[in-house]
């Protein structure tokens, strides 16, 4: 599956407010946008009201960044949401969220999603005592999350832990850093996801 591979505080300028994709610098004066306050390119500086639909596709494109999901696969995210019962915006978070590079990222074995998605790429996570190295894996209730035998002594994954003490797994997981595991214990509310985006536009911009 294609992914992006360009600079990420660029898509932060873009949509105008910090989209946390890096990690740590994110909190720090380097953060992109706090030096640039300007949407990228030639005419960062000088771009104008956004129209109704412009407003809808930045909402969705915020999103589709914040968990580094193409388009399409994006769009295929949404059709499912749409199918299942409940608030299509709210359950097009939900299938996000239980996307193992996410959850491997709300553990704190990985500094951000990207790198999450690559530590899972590369097969370091097993999911109730079976490797899984597809990013898009989707984890149900209950399933266990474990850093594989053989990739335990990863410095990577140590030095990604200790910075990620300090936020503190989320309430839908449990955590035993001991054992580099985790528990994702439950599907979370959308008041637990905690994002600032409105989803509800995404689905009015899909449902035209
Ligand atoms: Fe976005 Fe983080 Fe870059 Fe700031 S440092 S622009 S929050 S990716």
């Amino acid at each position: 599956m294609a992914r992006y591979t360009g600079p990420l505080c660029r898509l932060c300028r873009r949509e105008g407010e910090k989209l946390f994709l890096k990690g740590t610098r994110c909190t720090t004066e380097k953060c992109g946008v706090e030096r640039r306050k300007y949407a990228p390119g030639q005419h960062g500086q000088s771009r104008g009201k956004l129209s109704d639909y412009g407003i809808q596709l930045r909402e969705k494109q915020k999103v589709r960044r914040i968990y580094g999901i193409m388009e399409r696969q994006f769009r295929l995210y949404f059709e499912e949401a749409a199918r299942v019962k409940g608030i299509t915006g709210e359950v097009l978070l939900q299938l996000l969220e239980r996307r193992i590079d996410n959850v491997v990222y709300r553990m704190g074995f990985g500094a951000n999603r990207r790198q999450s998605r690559q530590l899972v790429r590369h097969g370091h996570f097993q999911v109730n005592g079976r490797r899984v190295d597809i990013p898009s894996f989707l984890l149900r209730a209950g399933d266990e999350v474990q850093v594989i035998e053989s990739s335990r002594e990863s410095t990577v994954i140590a030095d990604n832990l200790a910075i990620a003490e300090h936020r503190g797994a989320p309430e839908w997981i449990e955590f035993y850093a001991q054992e580099l595991k985790g528990k994702f214990v439950r599907i979370p509310t959308r008041e637990e996801i905690q994002l600032p985006v409105q989803e509800q536009l995404i689905v009015e911009l899909y449902s035209k």
